[in-house]
């Protein structure tokens, strides 16, 4: 199993989020079992935090993969559901971090002026740090809505064959290509391409007037 330590060495530094991450993994892990050396663990990520870092590491669900699926949706919730039977946890965040001291506030205030004096950095530090071990030590009750079910399993990640774009002669996958003028485009070609048709447009319109 992979510590936390694993997980900073990973995303790079310490904080509240990946330690938030790192408790849903590991709740996913005691209820879903082993880590996903495969597809056969899909991890459906409602948001694109820090806490998706440690959802990589210690799920084996990642974005390469293609067991990591990314909603955006701006919510703290993450579904991990297992194959074939599609045996599922939501797990919603709802966690109040303690209440800030006025000392603390007063610190944060000063470092969001841009006060980086060691007084204003060791408080600002202490702070991460407690906030971090609440979390790592806290009741799963404490920080997560639960619910469990079967659930309906995304399809695997699968491969499509490439096609070239005529504007740039990178290769595409089909399902993104595009097409312009009857040709074959990648994506971004087939936006600077409609930008460029936009401009010929407004000048065409300019002469008109
Ligand atoms: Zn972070
Ligand atoms: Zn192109």
């Amino acid at each position: 199993m992979k510590t936390f330590e694993d997980i900073v060495a990973f995303h790079g530094h310490a904080c509240p989020g990946l330690a938030l991450g790192y408790r849903v993994s590991l709740l996913a892990m005691k209820e879903l079992g082993d880590r996903a050396t495969d597809e056969e663990l899909v991890a459906i990520v409602e948001n694109d935090s820090c806490a998706v870092d440690a959802v990589q590491v210690i799920t084996g669900c990642t974005f390469g993969k293609g067991n990591l699926i990314f909603r955006d949706y701006g919510k703290q919730v993450y579904t991990f559901i297992k194959r074939p039977k599609g045996q599922g946890i939501r797990i919603s965040i709802d966690f109040s971090p303690l209440e800030e001291t006025d000392e603390e506030k007063r610190m944060w205030e000063r470092y969001n002026k841009g006060d980086r004096s060691d007084k204003v950095m060791n408080a600002v530090h202490a702070r991460k740090t407690k906030k971090i071990d609440m979390i790592v030590h806290a009741k799963d009750e404490d920080l997560f809505q639960i619910s469990r079910g079967t659930m309906t399993v995304p399809n695997e990640a699968e491969i499509y064959p490439s096609l070239r774009c005529s504007l740039c002669t990178e290769k595409v996958m089909e399902t993104r290509a595009r097409v312009r003028h009857g040709k074959i485009v990648c994506i971004p070609c087939f936006e600077r391409s409609g930008s460029n048709l936009q401009h010929v447009r407004q000048k065409r319109r300019r002469k008109k007037q």
